[in-house]
């Protein structure tokens, strides 16, 4: 029926090689069915098309640059350019998905809107599209993370979401989850969920990176444009569940001689329990929806994660960064917290750009990983340091910088 082009290397259930799927309660199929449907006409479509264009045109001011950075350039011997989508409005990557959601949301009649967050970024790329879409937000937050993440808070509430704190299990992002999944659950017809990452069960992964897939598509006409060469030799991104890096990746994927680093969350170090590494320290599992790899215990009880940064605090990855993974397209490298720390403070003094914490482990591939002198080394800015100042002046006070 579709004439929908998938790009990435999935097939019609949602599996990358052994990974992703549908994992869902009976009483999901249908919504999960519907909106599969629908995604796959509305993509492709030239309307659609256009009404995203000129949101992340004239909203979300893209497209955001590809900056040569000259001074990192020079201390690493390479030439390394960042994709800015720090410069996005709310400051991230997540903005991209929050709009393209929410667009089919629209035309799928929805007029509820539901989400989980962590740290908050995600929650409030919905509550600011909601705003501007005049959608009804609800919001569902780990208690733990409505207290430490105050000001993520207020600003839902200011573009008048509903936050709800939720006080199971850890009362952090997977409660979060798990909480929003049971909201889906009770009020199928009108609600519209808005996964925040290429997680959860098909076609979650595959929409979310294709909306995130406008990272990689203007990368494809500013690198010819700025660097004399056709293609990057690297794309670095950070990785969560992997939404920055799936739209960073994603028109370089079937491109082998672009080489793909991603860059997990190793906490205190892969060799400690304090890690949020899923692919180095996990094992396959089924995690909201989806066969991938997950941080579990030999019961196969998951374990929780630790990361420095909330945004890549999460137990899984998303079914196509572990099926990149285990093929070998993709190199994937752990940055602990203290390698993060590092690479944003030197980001901070060489070039005068606070990253946030999650895309310093992508800058610390830099540290980690020798490039040669003629490499064209793209790192993904997935988003603004503004949230993390208070993490980061912490250990500024501790390291004496
Ligand atoms: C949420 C977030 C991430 C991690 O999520 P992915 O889906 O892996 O991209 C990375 N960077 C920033 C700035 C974020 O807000």
């Amino acid at each position: 029926m579709s004439k929908f082009q998938h790009f990435l290397p999935v097939d019609d259930e949602g599996y990358y090689g052994r990974f992703g799927g549908a994992y869902i309660p009976e009483i999901l199929h249908a919504n999960v069915e519907n909106l599969k449907e629908a995604f796959y006409h509305w993509a492709d479509d030239e309307e659609f098309k256009a009404e995203f264009d000129d949101l992340m045109r004239n909203y979300v001011g893209r497209p955001s640059p590809l900056y040569h950075a000259r001074r990192l350039s020079e201390y690493y011997n390479t030439n390394i350019y960042l994709k800015r989508e720090d410069l996005n409005h709310t400051g991230a990557h997540k903005i991209n998905n929050a709009i393209g959601s929410a667009l089919l949301a629209r035309r799928m009649g929805k007029k509820r809107i539901i989400a989980e967050t962590g740290a908050g970024q995600h929650g409030v790329a919905t509550a600011t599209v909601c705003a501007l879409m005049g959608m009804e937000c609800i919001v569902y937050m780990g208690a733990t993370d409505v207290a430490r993440q105050r000001p993520n808070v207020e600003r839902m509430k200011m573009l008048g979401a509903k936050v709800v704190a939720v006080t199971s299990g850890n009362k952090t992002l997977k409660d979060a989850t798990h909480e929003a999944i049971r909201d889906w659950c009770c009020n199928p017809s009108d609600t519209f969920y808005i996964i925040g990452s290429t997680v959860g069960p098909h076609p979650y992964p595959e929409m979310v990176a294709r909306f995130q897939s406008v990272i990689s598509e203007e990368m494809l006409r500013q690198v010819p444009q700025l660097t004399g060469k056709e293609l990057p030799d690297y794309v670095v991104a950070c990785i969560g569940g992997g939404s920055n890096a799936a739209g960073a990746f994603y028109h370089f994927i079937d491109r082998p001689e672009v080489q793909l680093v991603a860059v997990e969350a190793a906490g205190l170090g892969v060799d400690t329990a304090e890690t949020a590494a899923s692919m180095a320290c996990g094992a396959e599992g089924i995690i909201h929806g989806s066969r991938t790899m997950v941080m579990q215990d030999a019961d196969g009880q998951i374990i929780e994660p630790y990361s420095i940064s909330a945004g890549l605090d999460y137990p899984g990855v998303g079914p196509l960064h572990a099926y990149l993974h285990s093929t070998g397209r993709a190199e994937v490298l752990a940055a602990t917290d203290r390698q993060a720390l590092d690479a944003a403070y030197r980001l901070t003094r060489l070039e005068g750009i606070i990253p946030a914490l999650e895309s310093a482990h992508a800058l610390a591939a830099l540290d980690i990983k020798k490039f040669a002198p003629s490499d064209v080394v793209v790192v993904n800015l997935s988003g603004r340091g503004d949230k993390d100042l208070e993490t980061y002046l912490k250990y500024n006070e501790a390291s004496g910088k």
